[in-house]
């Protein structure tokens, strides 16, 4: 079985093929500026060369067509015809309250996603239009949808809920919802198995660290809290968004820079994290780089960052009671050595920290605690496009 897993941004589309007889990726590629000019698709066939593909792709149908004609092209293709695929699986952002697991898409579904718009503008709709173009160029292939948020829907009321009148959550479903699900649900299972445990009985704190960045506690398998929430703005602090910061900032910057509510979203989600503190950059190696160079507000984005995502750590073992293994992924989390052991030198009071020589990894799943350590820390690459095809096969399985 051949599952195409595809995650549509708004102006870009990602796909991986995958063989799921044995996981191995066949091919994966991407689509950049749909919709705009100088459109182009980088199609990556295993053991084969990178080819670059400059067209004109003015809508997500048309990045399909072109990803399936890349596909099956004489050259530079890894299957012969469309029919070799047997289900297509998309990562969708939002799924609200309505779905705690991977679906099988259909009309009611597709409504569904249609009412979470509101709450994920961004992301939602062009996920939406990635099912339509798939409904589109491959109909009658099934079609899988798999959340960020639904790994996140075991959180319970009290670590959820916000404290503001009730009336927010039953009328317009203001609650936390959390994000990169995926991921953390990815992690935390690798992180049994590399222990050699059972996840049932493990409480695992999952740092998926990149330009988005989230931290969830993972007891007993289950997602118990999550430091994004409503919208993926809150929490630590990332590349462009500020993360938590007092609410009562929002209508004091709109009052004084005379902002309308779109403008400060836009300051929040775009401006601001460690590109707004740094004023450099919002990745991390330049931030770092300019940091090395002495750049003094580099180097506090940095120190924020850690201090962040240590206070996380800290209130996440106090909700676990404990905690058994910390892990470190995503482009920051799996890459970065120095973030990796500013933020493990507060670890001290967990019994653990992490060994310089074990730390010098960069995108491999690999134990790097001292010896003897209480508190287990990892490096453990995440696989989002993984776990869509696994829930792919396993729904469209279930339906034959
Ligand atoms: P992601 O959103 O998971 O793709 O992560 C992207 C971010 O990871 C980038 O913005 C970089 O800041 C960061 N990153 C990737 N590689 C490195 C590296 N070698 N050192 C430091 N940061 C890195």
């Amino acid at each position: 079985m051949k599952v195409l897993v595809v995650n549509c941004g708004s102006s870009s589309l990602k796909y991986q093929l995958v063989n799921m007889n044995d996981e191995s990726v066949l091919a994966k590629g991407l689509v950049e500026r749909i919709g705009l000019e100088g459109s182009i698709l980088t199609h990556q066939p295993e053991g084969k060369d990178k080819v670059v593909i400059n067209a004109d792709i003015s809508n997500h149908s048309i990045g399909i067509k072109l990803v399936i004609d890349a596909l099956t092209d004489a050259k530079h293709g890894v299957i012969s015809s469309m029919k070799e695929i047997s289900a297509v699986g998309h990562r969708v952002v939002h799924g609200g309250e309505k779905f705690a697991g991977s679906v099988l898409i259909t009309s009611a579904v597709m409504k569904a996603l249609e009412d979470c718009i509101e709450m994920a503008p961004l992301h939602n709709p062009p996920n939406i239009m990635g099912i339509n173009a798939c409904t589109e160029i491959m109909p009658g292939v099934p079609q899988v949808g798999v959340f960020d948020t639904a790994f996140h829907q075991t959180m319970p009321k009290e670590a959820f809920l916000y404290a503001i009148p009730y009336e927010a959550y039953e009328k317009y479903g203001v609650r936390r919802y959390g994000f990169h699900g995926t991921s953390h649900k990815y992690v935390s299972e690798r992180t049994a198995e590399l222990m050699g445990k059972d996840l049932s009985e493990l409480k695992i704190i999952t740092c998926h660290l990149g330009n988005g960045a989230s931290i969830a506690a993972v007891k007993n398998g289950k997602c118990i809290d999550t430091s994004m929430g409503f919208t993926p703005l809150e929490g630590l602090v990332m590349g462009t968004r500020s993360g938590g910061i007092d609410p009562a900032i929002v209508p004091y910057i709109m009052k004084k820079e005379n902002m309308n509510a779109d403008q400060v979203d836009n300051y929040l989600n775009k401006k601001s994290g460690v590109l707004g503190v740094s004023g450099v950059s919002s990745d991390f190696r330049d931030i770092e780089d300019a940091a090395d160079k002495g750049n003094e507000r580099a180097a506090l984005a940095l120190d924020m960052f850690a201090y962040r995502v240590l206070k996380f750590v800290g209130s996440y073992a106090a909700a676990m009671g404990g905690v058994d293994a910390i892990v470190f992924t995503a482009g920051l989390g799996e890459n970065s050595i120095s973030m990796r052991e500013k933020i493990g030198n507060g670890f001290a009071y967990l019994g653990t920290g992490i060994d310089p020589v074990k730390n010098n990894v960069r995108g491999k799943a690999q134990e790097i605690s001292v010896d003897g350590a209480k508190v287990k820390i990892f490096v453990i690459p995440t696989n989002e496009e993984l776990v869509i095809a696994r829930d792919t096969k396993k729904i469209c399985s279930e339906l034959a």
